[in-house]
């Protein structure tokens, strides 16, 4: 499968969806990827976090069924945000699961959490500036693999746990950046592929995120959060920050354990 192959990944054959696993040839006739289209599959891409975890629940919600998409790039805690998405997988009951590792961001570096030399940073929550732990055009790379999977199984939708207004303000979270890849994938797919980017969680504050996974019964005591340590979550970097003022402020107990 190109870039993507499932084989280089050290992923059980169990953790990777029938469809992926069929030869070439499917690729090269149409008539057999119609055949994989189902009614109303969503490819929603699940990176084992909180926001990705309540952006499932909604997309389940809304969708016939769900394929999830998890992306390693070589981050600090990958095996245990793959723990955490294979955990979802299961709670949610999905069976079309694609493990993807884009090993190139980790080579390409220019983040904390893809560079050990570079130290992930004490949370600063009222910094304006992009942290250092953002990994520049990730989620480029993540929706690209989104977009081919959807166009291979027939999904029509791509969720993606993005939330812009309040979180670390990386530029790819914003909401103009999704429009603008709805265009590019809209362009670069064939005139009978139709993929929507959804972003259900993008304007909601983190504690509202919160509630709602609540309110869905979403399994957030399976979620993985922090940047840089992967038996007890940290309590200090910016994502333990986030995700702990989110559940002071909802006035819930977060359900994992911290250092
Ligand atoms: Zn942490």
């Amino acid at each position: 499968m190109g870039g993507f192959d499932e084989k280089a990944f050290d992923s059980p054959a169990d953790e990777v969806e029938e469809s992926v696993e069929t030869g070439p040839a499917d690729k090269a006739d149409s008539s057999l990827i119609a055949h994989h289209s189902s009614l109303d599959l969503a490819v929603c891409l699940v990176s084992g976090g909180m926001d990705s975890c309540v952006t499932a629940g909604i997309a389940r919600e809304e969708s016939g069924e769900l394929a999830f998409l998890h992306v390693s790039y070589g981050q600090r805690t990958e095996a245990r945000e793959r723990r955490a998405f294979l955990e979802l997988a299961d709670f949610y009951g999905v069976r079309r699961r694609l493990v993807v590792s884009l090993e190139h961001l980790a080579r390409i570096g220019g983040s904390s959490l893809t560079d050990p030399s570079i130290p992930v940073a004490e949370a600063d929550l009222a910094s304006r500036e992009i942290p250092t732990s953002y990994v520049p055009f990730r989620n480029a790379h993540l929706l690209a693999a989104a977009t081919s999977w959807s166009e291979v199984v027939g999904a029509r939708r791509i969720y993606i746990g993005a939330v812009a207004e309040d979180s670390s303000g990386y530029p790819d979270c914003r909401p103009e950046f999704y429009e603008a890849f709805q265009r590019v994938v809209d362009a670069g797919t064939r005139p009978t592929t139709h993929v929507e980017i959804r972003t259900p969680v993008i304007h909601m504050r983190k504690t509202e995120i919160v509630r709602r996974g609540v309110e869905l019964g979403a399994p957030l005591q399976l979620t993985w959060s922090c940047y840089q340590a992967e038996e007890k979550a940290c309590g200090r970097c910016d994502s333990c920050a986030l995700r702990l003022r989110a559940f002071r402020e909802a006035g819930i107990e977060d359900p994992i354990e911290y250092a």
